[in-house]
Order: C-alpha cells, then sequence, then structure tokens
C-alpha cells in the first residue's frame, strides 16, 4: 500500500529526480540505510494505490508474459491518479501480487517497475526523514535488516532516474 500511496506523489508531479541530491554529502542518510524486504506485502496492496512504469518496462513487462504492449495495456494497466498503472486486484492489491502461506511475492518480479524495485529507496523518501520514518512505521523492512550505504543508494537512485521521472500519459491509450 504505502509505496503505491506514495506513487500519487508521482502522478501529481511532485517527486524530486534522482539526480538532486547524489553528490550531497549533507543529506541525512549520509551514513547509509537499513532495509530488507520481508515480503510482507504492505507496500503493494491493502489500499487504493498506483504503480506507474516506462516505456521500457512495459516492454519487459509484456515480454515477460509472452503477449504485445497493446495487451498488456489492456489487460494488466489502467489510468490511475492521471498516469498509467499496474490493475488493482478487487481487495487493492497490485494485480501482480501473489501472497502464499503470509509471503507476498511478485508475478512479475524479474522485470517489475522501478518504482517497486527501488523501493524505498525514492527521491521522495530520502529527501524527507519525516517522511522516511513514518514509512518505516509501515514497512517492517525498513531500518531494520541489510546495511546500504551512500554510494549504493546513489547507484540504485542513478539506476532507476528514468522510472522516477515516468511522466503520465494521456487518457485513452487503455
Ligand atoms: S517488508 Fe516493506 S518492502 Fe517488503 S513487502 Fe513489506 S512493506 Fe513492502
Amino acid at each position: 500500500m504505502l509505496a503505491r500511496q506514495v506513487a500519487r506523489l508521482y502522478a501529481k508531479g511532485s517527486v524530486m529526480t534522482g539526480g538532486r541530491r547524489e553528490k550531497n554529502k549533507d543529506v541525512w542518510w549520509h551514513g547509509g540505510l537499513y532495509f530488507s524486504c520481508l515480503q510482507c506485502g504492505a507496500c503493494c496492496g491493502r489500499e487504493p494505490g498506483s504503480v506507474s512504469f516506462t516505456d521500457r518496462e512495459l516492454e519487459a513487462m509484456s515480454d515477460e508474459l509472452g503477449i504485445s504492449t497493446e495487451e498488456f495495456l489492456g489487460s494488466w494497466a489502467w489510468e490511475k491518479y492521471g498516469v498509467l498503472s499496474l490493475r488493482e486486484q478487487l481487495n487493492f492489491d497490485c494485480v501482480f501480487l501473489h501472497t502464499d502461506n503470509g509471503r507476498a511475492s511478485c508475478k512479475i518480479y524479474a522485470v517489475r517497475p522501478s518504482q517497486c524495485s527501488a523501493f524505498p529507496f525514492w527521491p521522495d523518501l530520502l529527501g524527507d526523514k519525516f517522511l522516511w520514518d513514518s514509512y518505516a512505521l509501515s514497512c517492517p523492512g525498513m531500518n531494520h535488516g541489510e546495511f546500504h550505504g551512500y554510494d549504493e543508494i546513489n547507484r540504485i537512485l542513478a539506476k532507476h532516474r528514468v522510472g522516477f521521472k515516468s511522466s503520465p500519459r494521456p487518457a485513452g491509450l487503455i
């Protein structure tokens, strides 16, 4: 849920771009951060949200499912909060979220959009410690587990920069 809720900020165009703070050692997370996903699924559903994706990610997801991009858009995506997003199930879980014995997994994990694979190292959360700590209340993996240093976090930001900048698309594509 939480990751997809922040996606509303993307839709509103209020997301910072990844590069702005990269060379600023004064960022609050300069000493690195702890995070390990516990596969609880909280960031992928339970409440309304959205998962935007780039054209390249659309092609990768379509290839993964063995369908055309047009078929993918028709079956697995819709417009939400003004951007093209992965669809939700009736319970608001992402359409690709699968839970088995309380363990959440993504049916397209290898090609999931940047919004998913970069979480929680998003420009918004890294740009606001209060926001980071707020989200850590819902994500049991944040501030625990594996250590991620300053340079590694910057590499994540750089890798997903295009995804972070994915812009709203016009209605009627679906
Ligand atoms: S531990 Fe955090 S990142 Fe992993 S599924 Fe749960 S909420 Fe999402």
